[in-house]
């Protein structure tokens, strides 16, 4: 490799995480805070997420059991998954449900809202007012 095409590669690095950052930036996920207990783990503040994401407790716990594939409990604020997980694991899975359920396809805001019409869910938008279908199952 030249330092030519070194640099060139380290300036699209840069460009990547910039946009990265940037993408974040507008709506921050609580920190995933867990501890193992034998062969659970528990998601301390499990609580901080149906609250930041807007969405129903039940959901969120039924979400993360499914796509884990395993049972889960909630406990006061603490959410109890049978096997070890690690934070990267629940930081992944928030992340999708942030951009298939709570974002606005549109404008990208976080500021919607779930409405069901017929059974079928519909993202309404707070911010530009779009309303979208959902395709996933967790609304
Ligand atoms: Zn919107």
């Amino acid at each position: 490799m030249t330092k030519a095409d070194y640099e060139s590669l380290l300036k699209r690095i840069e460009k990547n995480i910039s946009k990265d950052a940037k993408d974040t930036q507008r709506f921050e996920l609580p920190a995933v805070e867990i501890t193992w207990e034998g062969k659970k783990t528990i998601l301390r503040n499990f609580g901080d997420f149906p609250k930041a994401l807007r969405r129903d407790t039940n959901i969120i716990l039924q979400y993360l059991s499914k796509e884990f594939a395993v049972p889960a409990e909630r406990v006061g604020e603490k959410a109890i998954f049978v096997g070890k997980r690690d934070p990267d694991d629940f930081t992944r899975l928030f992340k999708i449900y942030l951009k298939d359920y709570v974002e606005c396809p549109t404008c990208t805001s976080p500021d919607t809202k779930v409405e069901k019409e017929n059974r079928i869910s519909f993202l309404i938008c707070e911010a530009c007012g779009a309303k979208s279908t959902i395709k996933g199952k967790y609304a």
